[in-house]
């Protein structure tokens, strides 16, 4: 049986993503600063063992663990060399997570931020950041993703670069995924570098995206990221996705966390869906717990709307 592609499902239903990855390796035992993608090929029962989870809770779609998988992001920690295998495994360990649940999923690509400013602002030429996005991106797609999301961006200029490695590794569901912070007086949000959904998505579509996303950002929470999404839809006719943090982090022992519990969370699931979300998922902070909820409301939402 073929299974349809990630595009076409998303016609028929919304799919439910899957929650925060980095926070889970560290509670898995990763140390903060150091290198979680090399766990794809260290420690794979590790990260096999947090995607079952989320496949278990009900993901339809997870997120591979590539998202500072890029040669420039795996420099830093020694792990260049590996760029390639790094990737390849990222996909293997989802396609097994998802084997182990007894479910069909799908398999989105991760690629991050690379971590640096580009010239003349920064030390990175635009083609060092072109060639890592580029191997990244055929690695990923050579291991068989469905998808690739080039997400927590802040730049149309990386974004855009990111985007165009994708369909050049002909990916063949591009996810281009902002994040936004909510500005000081609390009445709007826009990037980092001042770019706001409108903006985001014009450029996104142009270029060749398939689906527009937000993800984390700073006071982006479930009413927030539904104003995005609505946004996003007027001047779109692409898919929407969407995965806001848990909550705000705060110190707790030294220890960053996100305190946003899945029963708080998961009320802004179906105004998110009335807005008309086509992917939902989560950032930093949710676990598991979150996603079985969302699960939940998502399946008795749309059984109320068949
Ligand atoms: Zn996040």
């Amino acid at each position: 049986m073929s299974k349809k592609s990630l595009l076409e499902a998303i016609q028929d239903r919304p799919l439910l993503g899957d929650g925060a990855m980095g926070t889970q390796l560290m509670l898995a035992g990763l140390e903060q600063g150091n290198c979680g993608e090399e766990w794809n090929l260290a420690h794979p029962e590790k990260v096999l063992g947090i995607q079952k989870r989320y496949a278990d809770a009900g993901s339809d779609c997870i997120l591979t663990n590539t998202f500072g998988g890029s040669r420039i992001m795996l420099n830093r920690h020694g792990n260049a060399d590996n760029t390639a295998a790094v990737n390849r495994a990222g996909v293997e360990i989802v396609r097994r997570a998802f084997a182990a649940a007894g479910r069909d999923g799908y398999v989105i690509g991760d690629i991050g931020p690379f971590g640096g400013l580009m010239e003349p602002y920064g030390d990175f030429s635009e083609q060092q950041v072109r060639d890592a996005f580029a191997e990244q991106a055929k690695a990923l797609v050579d291991a068989g993703a469905d998808a690739i999301i080039i997400e927590t961006q802040t730049s149309l200029e990386e974004l855009g670069i990111g985007i165009d490695a994708a369909r050049e590794a002909g990916c063949p569901c591009i996810i281009g995924s902002m994040a936004y912070d909510v500005t000081v007086d609390g009445s709007t949000f826009r990037t980092m570098m001042g770019i706001d959904p409108e903006r985001a998505a014009e450029f996104m579509e142009e270029r060749g995206a398939h689906v527009v996303a937000l993800n984390c950002g700073t006071r982006m929470d479930m009413d927030r990221a539904c104003e995005a999404v609505r946004r996003y839809k007027a001047v779109t006719g692409l898919p929407v996705m969407a995965q806001p943090n848990a909550g705000q982090p705060k110190l707790v022992d030294m220890k960053v966390c996100y305190d946003e519990t899945p029963e708080e969370m998961v009320k802004g699931v179906v105004p998110l869906l009335d807005a008309g979300v086509n992917i939902l998922g989560a950032c930093c902070g949710s676990t598991p717990d979150h996603i079985r909820a969302f699960r939940k409301a998502m399946d008795q939402h749309l059984a109320a709307h068949v």
